[in-house]
């Protein structure tokens, strides 16, 4: 019988592709379903991204490129991050650079430090390289951020990493300079910790966005910066994303990358400059649109009973608390409340457990204003029939 590797137990499809695609499922057996589940943006990858693919396909760049990618990308990645080309890794996606990074440095039992809720991927992908995580509450009170104490009381010697995530998928907190300071002096303590801020919401801010870069520079040489661009630009599937970081680790992901892919596609990559070179008002034009559906979707879950909201700082999502909801609809988990509201509602959102926090529901609101609307009168409604 088929037995999988001890590597990979308990490691599943992630919750958040297994309700989107139930939710497909449902949309193509007849059911007029919402989802708001997945974080893609709605918008198209901005033509002048497409017809840099385009160019680059007919002139022929259609081999493999260099392991850790081109050197016009890298190049262009390292002037806007003032780094050097070989502190720059391309690759599958930011999170294959998560990947690269924690197969390249994680021993079996080494542990990582991932503030909780979290992107459901870095628990999984800390597991798979054989390290162990270390999920740190971080409740709705305290912003869903990670405070210097708790971050102090998590350290072992086992730590390798600290994996902060500003703005944040679940949560849209974002970590100020202060805050920053104030846990980059906890690790000034712990020289045997790295970072791995993973900055992929970046330009999806709505309140003032600091690097933990710029904000820590005294840490440089222990700080493994993600970033992409499959948010802001609209290129999910394009599959680009990258690492910046000190040269050795950027040497040690660049093995691991090239017996897994062999590198980035060498089409996304010219897209991906192009992206990085062109004009950002677009991304201005965006932001300002997905500011609009923010606070709609905060105002408009902050009005029904049984749901509390706070405003995200960044990213698309909402984590809003919903207890009360649970508690008068004798929901005995958030998964069991999010599973009525897809059956009964048709509406598709993420549980909080499937970020580590439990009582919590992500909304994305990465979806048309009408999708949005629709969305939220059929919580509503819900809502109305529970006592
Ligand atoms: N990091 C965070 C916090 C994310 O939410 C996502 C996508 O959902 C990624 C990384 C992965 O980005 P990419 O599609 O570039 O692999």
């Amino acid at each position: 019988a088929f037995q999988r590797a001890k590597r990979i137990n308990g490691i599943e499809i992630s919750q958040i592709v297994q309700i989107s695609e139930t939710a497909a499922q449902m949309r193509s057996n007849g059911t007029d379903v919402i989802a708001l589940s997945t974080g893609a943006p709605d918008f198209p990858t901005p033509d002048f991204v497409i017809q840099a693919a385009h160019n680059a396909a007919l002139a022929g760049q259609t081999g493999y490129t260099a392991t850790a990618g081109t050197n016009e990308l890298r190049d262009e990645i390292a002037r806007q991050n003032n780094a050097s080309r070989d502190q720059v890794i391309v690759s599958t996606g930011a999170k294959q650079v998560l990947a690269n990074a924690m197969l390249a440095t994680l021993d079996e039992g080494d542990e990582a430090i991932i503030p909780t809720p979290y992107w459901t991927s870095y628990s999984d992908i800390v597991a798979m390289a054989g390290g162990k995580a270390i999920t740190v509450p971080c409740p709705m009170a305290q912003g869903f951020k990670i405070t210097p104490a708790s971050l102090e009381e998590a350290i072992t010697h086992k730590t390798r990493w600290l994996m902060l995530n500003s703005p944040s998928n679940p949560s849209g907190a974002i970590y100020t300079k202060t805050e920053i300071r104030a846990l980059a002096a906890v690790l000034q303590n712990h020289p045997h910790v790295w970072v791995l801020a993973d900055e992929i919401y970046e330009h999806l801010s709505y309140a003032p966005f600091v690097s933990f870069a710029a904000a820590a520079p005294e840490l440089a040489n222990r700080t493994l910066i993600v970033n992409g661009v499959s948010k802001a630009w609209a290129m999910t599937g394009w599959r680009i994303g990258w690492g910046v970081g000190p040269a050795p680790l950027i040497r040690a992901m660049t093995a691991v990358q090239g017996q897994v892919t062999s590198g980035a596609c060498s089409i996304s990559q010219a897209a991906a400059l192009a992206a990085l070179t062109g004009d950002r008002q677009l991304l201005t034009d965006r932001l300002q649109d997905f500011d609009t559906r923010r606070k709609l979707v905060v105002a408009g879950l902050n009005a029904m009973t049984g749901i509390t909201c706070p405003e995200p700082d960044g990213a698309f999502y909402v984590f809003p608390n919903i207890e009360e909801m649970m508690a008068k609809g004798g929901f005995k988990s958030c998964s069991d409340a999010c599973n009525w509201l897809l059956e009964k509602a048709h509406i598709a959102i993420v549980p909080g457990s499937a970020f580590g926090l439990a009582g919590h529901a992500r909304i994305s609101f990465a979806y048309s204003q009408s999708d949005l609307n629709n969305g939220l009168s059929r919580i509503a409604d819900a809502l109305k029939k529970l006592r």
